[in-house]
């Protein structure tokens, strides 16, 4: 086969090296893309898109199943709700399907070359790709490693029969009666909960003492109230063993040291995912790494002259938007144009119910660092959409430096607030200070309002309560 040779080669088309080979093309680099499965990666293939696909679905069927009992005030009714799950993960499927063929899409726009097939690197410089026709060699001046992540495997809970993965809960052909979740982060809450609203009784086992360890118990605590209203039994401070002998229950040690046996139809384990760093000749490489991850300093360059790495094999946070940022900001200094990773912030948003999104720093963790600060916390209570959408449960809260008031970062916890993601991200990123945020007038009704509120209370002077 025909050696390739090329300015720039990406090895993998998730979030970040598809995001990488678009810009690329558009500046006019002769690039080339390898990918072993879809374009797209795990975000669109098994990851973000699937899982909020689903979890709209849960959201859907649980409000219709709520207004069947006749629990709903807004005088609704309705008789005998049911879902067919085959048809979401079909409705899922056909989503997933039109996004990887968008993708591929703009790599033809751009001009990308797409190879499909598993790369190995012989060198800095060199790839081998295993192709249905047989192997390609791939030369470049330029590579970028984008390979992704993978789920852990727990070693006395490995992948197979009744226990799965998130890859595998996406794509299951009934809703399990009884799903115990080890592990209470992103995928177990998220997964979880979707798969309660669906019908399962849903167990979450984590291991820390609460659930989404990552958050402060403040912004995380009407979820876990939501979690209780909705029958999911959380087991905090626990560990699992593994499964019982019939593996028709998970063993967990209980926060008090009991062993308890929690049936299990399955048993999904989302307990982290590790950098994908096997298989493709990280060994032919000199690379320095950074634990797990692979090394980079604010170019996404690594200590070898030459290789770029950008996305989860780099590194936390594993958001698809960190990858995103990175491999176009890669492609551009590729391309010779002056850049660095200058981002003040990367939000985070966990799609639960209610949702949660953190851009910057909390209150507890500007202390932490020593600052002087001001907070304002605005419940949704007080906000009059959030009434009229049922939705008053949660809150936006604000941190800002007590001396120039310059907002060091916000929170929000409530229905639908993933999207005062964009707000939140780009008021840090402008510099704003609390005044600004209050002096900026919000549209009413909405949600939003409780953001320039929150500034507010933090200067002392709230509106509405
Ligand atoms: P990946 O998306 O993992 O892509 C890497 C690609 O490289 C893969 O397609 C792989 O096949 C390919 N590849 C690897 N090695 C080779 C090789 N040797 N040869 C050829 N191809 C190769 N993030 C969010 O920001 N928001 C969310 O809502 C969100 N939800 C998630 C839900 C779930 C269930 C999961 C699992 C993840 C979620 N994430 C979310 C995380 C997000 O998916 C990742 O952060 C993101 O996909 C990382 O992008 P990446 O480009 O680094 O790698
Ligand atoms: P996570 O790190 O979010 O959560 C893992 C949880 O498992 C933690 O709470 C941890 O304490 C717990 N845990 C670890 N070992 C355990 C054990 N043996 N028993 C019980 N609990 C244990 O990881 P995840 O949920 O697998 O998600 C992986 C990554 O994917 C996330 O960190 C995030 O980067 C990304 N993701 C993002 C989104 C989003 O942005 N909305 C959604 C899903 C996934």
């Amino acid at each position: 086969m025909k050696e390739i040779t090329c300015k720039l080669l990406i090895v993998g088309a998730g979030p970040g090296g598809y995001v990488c080979a678009i810009r690329a093309g558009q500046l006019g680099i002769d690039t080339v893309v390898v990918e072993a499965k879809k374009p797209g990666g795990t975000c669109l293939t098994v990851g973000c898109i699937p899982s909020k696909a689903l979890i709209h679905a849960a959201d859907e069927y649980e409000k219709i199943v709520h207004m069947a009992a006749g629990k709903t005030p807004l005088g609704i009714s309705l008789a005998n709700p049911a879902i067919d799950l085959k048809r979401t993960v079909a409705w899922k499927d056909a989503i997933v399907g039109r996004l990887t063929n968008g993708v591929a899409g703009l790599f033809k726009k751009a001009q990308v070359k797409s190879v499909h097939g598993w790369a190995k690197f012989r060198d800095g410089k060199t790839v081998e790709v295993e192709t249905e026709t047989g192997t390609q060699t791939i030369r470049a001046e330029t590579v970028v490693i984008a390979t992704g992540s993978a789920p852990v495997e727990l070693p006395f809970l490995p992948f197979g029969g009744p226990v799965i993965s998130s890859t595998d809960a996406l794509a299951l052909s009934e809703v399990p009666a009884k799903l115990v979740v080890v592990g209470g982060g992103y995928i177990g809450l998220e997964l979880g909960t979707a798969f309660a609203k669906m019908g399962a009784k849903v167990t979450v086992v984590e291991a820390l003492p609460r659930i989404l360890p990552a958050y402060d118990a403040e912004l995380t605590r009407p979820v876990a109230k939501r979690l209780t209203e909705l029958g999911v039994e959380v087991l905090t401070g626990a560990k699992a063993k593994g499964l019982n002998a019939k593996k028709d229950a998970l063993l967990v040690e209980t926060s008090d040291g009991k062993e308890v046996a929690v049936h299990a139809d399955k048993v999904l384990v989302a307990v982290g995912r590790k950098p994908l760093t096997e298989g493709w000749g990280l060994d032919e490489l000199a690379l320095d790494m950074s634990g797990k991850f692979i090394r980079i300093d604010d170019q996404c360059r690594t200590s070898m002259r030459g290789v770029f790495a950008i996305g989860d094999v780099t590194g936390e946070p594993m958001l698809a938007h960190r990858a995103m940022a990175q491999g176009e900001m890669v492609a551009e200094v590729v391309a010779g144009k002056k850049r660095s990773w200058d981002n003040q912030v990367v939000p985070a948003v966990c799609f639960t119910d209610p949702e949660v999104v953190t851009a910057g720093l909390s209150p507890d963790e500007a202390r932490a660092l020593g600052r002087e600060i001001k907070t304002g916390l605005f419940p949704f209570q007080a906000n009059g959409r959030a009434m009229t959408m049922l939705g008053e449960e949660g809150f936006v809260r604000i941190t800002a430096r007590a001396d120039n008031h310059v907002v060091l970062g916000i929170q929000a916890v409530g229905q639908g607030v993933s999207e005062l993601s964009a707000a939140f991200s780009l008021a840090i990123e402008m510099g704003a200070r609390l005044e600004d945020i209050a002096g900026t007038i919000h549209a009413h009704p909405t949600m939003s309002e409780a953001f320039p509120e929150s500034a507010m209370r933090a200067l002392g002077h709230a509106l509405h309560i």
